[in-house]
């Protein structure tokens, strides 16, 4: 049995053993098998370097263990290093533990365009916004600013990264939810939802209340200034922004979505086989 696995605490919500186990079902690896890892972070190190002997070929790191997972890697590519967090471990035949990040690459993937030349927003300084922020560099944005609720780590990751912090959230071309606002709200009553005049009242009622979009510094207006709208954020029905968004006629981009692309690319570096995407997306929204 080749053995993989998503390293997390809590870890109980993940979908990727769903989708992984999927995937692997599907390129006949039946012999493999992806689960769940709830390791807090006293255990991370021990349990880390004890994998490889339980017949794990990698992990996938997740909260809170993205940044640990890069420091107790003995290689790691440009991009996991530029970003200071490893999502991807893969330990080789030779005892060596080497780090990735597909947080990057899955975000512009997810993406359906290159954003080269456009600007674009993150909101959120934590790390899922650093990959964000990176990527969005690197894929050739003209002008990549960040927002967030607290502004000095918005400027420590500007000035890291060599993007710009922001005040208020800036006009862009893409903008991108990096932050875990939405996670916790309600789903609305499918009826509040039935034509695009009911989701404007619904979420202009949801940001004068405190929650969702005004949380991001946005009213329901501004986010139709966006023609491009990713949520990181993935829960069991739309969050406020892209439904927002949806309303004004953005493009969207979900959290599932970004899921399954950082996870078909770490499946990828694991097994040297590509797995069908559209699987996975399957299995990870049914999870
Ligand atoms: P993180 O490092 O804990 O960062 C959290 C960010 O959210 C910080 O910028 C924080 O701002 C902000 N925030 C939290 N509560 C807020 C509020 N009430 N109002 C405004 N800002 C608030 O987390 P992360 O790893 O970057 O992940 C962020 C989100 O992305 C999570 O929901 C996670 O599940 C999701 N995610 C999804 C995927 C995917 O594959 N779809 C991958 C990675 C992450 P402060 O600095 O002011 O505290």
């Amino acid at each position: 049995m080749r053995r993989l696995g998503v390293l997390g605490w809590p870890v109980a919500h993940s979908r990727s053993p769903a989708m992984q186990n999927a995937a692997l079902a599907a390129l006949g690896l039946s012999d493999w098998h992806y689960q769940r890892l709830p390791v807090p972070p006293e255990l991370l190190a021990e349990t880390v370097l004890a994998l490889p002997g339980q017949g794990f070929a990698g992990v996938n790191a997740t909260i809170p263990h993205k940044r640990a997972a890069l420091e107790l890697a003995d290689s790691a590519s440009e991009a996991a290093r530029e970003i200071g967090a490893a999502n991807t471990l893969t330990f080789t035949a030779e005892g060596a533990i080497e780090a990735e990040n597909t947080d990057a690459p899955g975000l512009i993937a997810a993406l359906g365009f290159a954003p080269r030349g456009m600007r674009a927003l993150v909101l959120g300084a934590g790390g899922s916004a650093r990959a964000a922020a990176w990527a969005l560099r690197e894929a050739g944005a003209a002008e990549v600013s960040v927002w967030n609720r607290t502004a000095e780590r918005a400027r420590e990751l500007a000035s890291e990264l060599g993007v710009r912090a922001v005040a208020s959230p800036a006009p862009a071309d893409v903008l991108v939810n990096c932050t875990s606002v939405g996670l916790t709200d309600e789903p609305q009553a499918p009826t509040q939802l039935a034509d695009a005049a009911n989701v404007a009242k619904s979420l202009q009622l949801l940001a004068t209340e405190g929650r969702g979009l005004n949380q991001l510094g946005l009213t329901f207006d501004q986010v139709g200034e966006y023609a491009n709208v990713v949520d990181l954020v993935y829960t069991s029905h739309t969050t406020a922004l892209l439904a927002a968004a949806g309303a004004h006629g953005a493009h969207t981009v979900d959290g599932l979505q970004i899921l399954v692309a950082q996870g078909a690319l770490s499946l990828r570096i694991w097994t040297g086989l590509t797995p069908d995407e559209e699987l996975m997306w399957e299995a990870a929204r049914a999870a």
